[in-house]
């Protein structure tokens, strides 16, 4: 067994400093990875990313700059002033260390040797400090690894330490470096360093380990582990399983704007389900009933959520499982679903949690299953596994509940199934295919959206601006209103999006501009007032109360759907319209 010397990877990161190229990068990794031992594999690949835990674990280094300047000072006996002033010179902290351990060294400092595995557990202890005298060990634990390093080796401790590796190795330079490291000779992958070009062989079995260690990590979220078992070959990869309390990428959704095309995506008869509009939330048990919810981010919140973490414990009947589900925050007094933005401060929250959880209650809709009792379920077909949902869940209104789900294959079930979603303050639908399994971190066709598209208003242009640049010649920016109640114009918004660059290409620009130009009243700056003549039909995301209109209102994303020729400016949306659908979208 070879334990690796960290000087070792330092020479890899200033190999990836020196290029820019992703295939480079990708395949000095690969190299390197193939000597390096299972026993350094772990804290190699985080390292490589620059990173002591892995990205799941909300676990960080917590040293700032100056608790750095601190431990330079510690270690080399400098004082913090001079380092700061060298800092101040070079703009990186990494830099300084180099600079200034190289002097040291000449002198009093000797090095001993650094391994991979001493600086990794040396920075992770970092992360374990907590409370009373803190800053003083932090300062120990660092000031120990720079006088023992290497210049070259100080400057990666200390960038690493401040997160500030920046040698562009992502996700994707590992998960390609993997497959070239471990698969490269099966596949014969070959690199051309001059042409910066790759030769794979067979694409379609390069695909297929690609996709291999694509969804080792998928579900395991660990790259240690993905290489560990891509070491042992293509079944050992296949072979790996989720662990609970390691999250998984959840599902993903693609988007539809008709029943029709949901029906055409995921195939008839499908399952419709309500769509909610909170957070995504996995939640995980292991046998010693341990809880631990995950956000889509797989940021860990379970600290911040106990009430839905005991809702969980009580109501899901089996020993082991992962569950995917959306939290939706609901008004404690009505019972009435609130949209996101009001139960979003909990999910950062670290104080008062008890409070939070008390004034701003969430109700888990739970929709899926991906592990059950020490069994994965994401081979299993949808169908399934709601099946198994719904036995396993016990139900418990503003607690813990099933999706609402329907089977169906007429349109007509759909669309009243999905006003019912929305009277009941819901985003719209998910259609579901039911012989689909589960993908961890795909966007497939397995399942779909359908939202609720707001009414659209017709308004009429009052103003508008000049654009600038290449927009200089049009006025480009429509000051849109609607009618009060005595028949004046008030503005609710401008609007630029939806008319098109191109003449031919739909309503532009140009013609618009052609259209208000006889029409302008006066000028000023940019700006001008023209004659109320122009109606638009005009799609938005929401209407928002607003003190910068005369109207009061504004419409948040307005886009320009089209000229409405069949209706004159005193059939503009009123005012009293307008009114209604705010307060219909307050109850939804
Ligand atoms: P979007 O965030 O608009 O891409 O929509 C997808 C999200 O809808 C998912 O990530 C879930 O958080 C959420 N969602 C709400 N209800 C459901 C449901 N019944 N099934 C699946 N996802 C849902």
């Amino acid at each position: 067994m070879l334990i690796m010397d960290y000087s070792r990877l330092v020479e890899v990161y200033e190999e990836l400093s020196r290029t820019t190229k992703r295939l480079e990068k990708t395949h000095i990794i690969s190299e390197f990875l193939r000597e390096t031992s299972l026993e350094d594999i772990e804290h190699v690949i985080l390292l490589l990313e620059g990173r002591v835990f892995p990205n799941y674990d909300s676990r960080e280094i917590g040293v700032a700059a100056r608790l750095m300047l601190k431990s330079l000072s510690t270690a080399t006996g400098i004082s913090i002033d001079k380092i700061e002033n060298e800092w101040k010179k070079q703009g990186d902290l990494g830099l300084v260390a180099e600079v200034i351990i190289k002097t040291k060294k000449q002198s009093t400092l000797h090095s001993a040797k650094l391994t991979a595995k001493k600086v990794f557990d040396n920075l992770r202890k970092l992360a374990e400090l907590q409370g009373e005298g803190t800053v003083g060990r932090k300062t120990q634990l660092i000031a120990e690894l720079l006088t023992s390093a290497k210049p070259m080796e100080s400057k990666y401790i200390v960038k690493t330490i401040l997160m500030e590796m920046r040698l562009g190795v992502g996700e994707g330079v590992i998960r390609d470096a993997i497959v070239w490291s471990f698969f490269g000779r099966q596949l014969g992958i070959k690199y051309a360093k001059e042409g910066n070009d790759i030769e794979v062989g067979d694409r379609e079995i390069y695909n297929k380990y690609a996709d291999a260690v694509q969804s080792a990590y998928d579900v395991t979220n660990e790259f240690a582990e993905v290489a560990k078992a891509a070491k042992k070959g293509l079944s050992a990869l296949e072979g790996m399983g989720m662990k609970v309390g390691i999250p998984i990428q959840v599902m993903l959704s693609l988007k539809v704007d008709t029943v029709e095309e949901g029906f055409e995506t995921v195939g008839k008869p499908c399952a419709v389900e309500f769509k909610y509009d909170g957070f995504r939330i996995s939640a995980h048990k292991n046998e010693s009933g341990r809880i631990w919810l995950f956000t889509r981010r797989l940021e860990d919140v379970t600290n911040q959520f106990p009430d839905v973490a005991e809702h969980v414990r009580k109501n899901v009947k089996a020993k082991t499982f992962i569950i995917d589900s959306e939290a939706v925050g609901y008004d404690k007094k009505t019972g009435k679903y609130f949209p996101f933005q009001n139960i979003s401060q909990r999910i950062k929250r670290k104080h008062d949690i008890e409070k939070m959880s008390a004034d701003f209650p969430v109700e888990l809709n739970v929709f899926d299953v991906i592990y059950s009792d020490g069994k994965s379920m994401i081979k299993e077909p949808f169908e399934k596994r709601r099946k198994l949902l719904e036995k396993i869940i016990k139900q418990e209104p503003k607690k813990i509940v099933l999706s609402r789900m329907k089977i169906t294959s007429e349109a007509k079930d759909v669309e009243k199934f999905f006003k019912e979603a929305v009277n009941a303050g819901n985003e719209g639908l998910m259609f579901k295919a039911l012989n689909a399994p589960y993908k961890p971190g795909a966007r497939v066709g397995y399942m779909v959206k359908f939202k609720a598209m707001m009414e659209t208003l017709d308004l009429v242009i009052v103003g508008a601006e000049w654009g600038e640049g290449k927009r200089s010649k049009w006025l480009s920016s429509y000051t849109i209103a609607c009618l009060d109640e005595n028949d004046n114009f008030v503005e609710i918004g401008k609007a630029s999006t939806g008319l098109k660059e191109k003449e031919e290409e739909g309503l532009s620009f140009m013609e618009m501009t052609r259209l208000l130009k006889p029409l302008i009243i006066s000028e000023k700056g940019k700006e001008v007032k023209v004659k109320p003549k122009i109606m638009i039909e005009v799609g938005y995301d929401e209407i928002q109360k607003s003190p910068s209109y005369s109207s009061g209102f504004a419409l948040r994303f307005p886009r320009i759907i089209q000229r409405r020729l069949d209706k004159g400016p005193e059939e503009a949306s009123s005012l009293d319209y307008v009114k209604k659908l705010y307060e219909g979208q307050k109850k939804r």
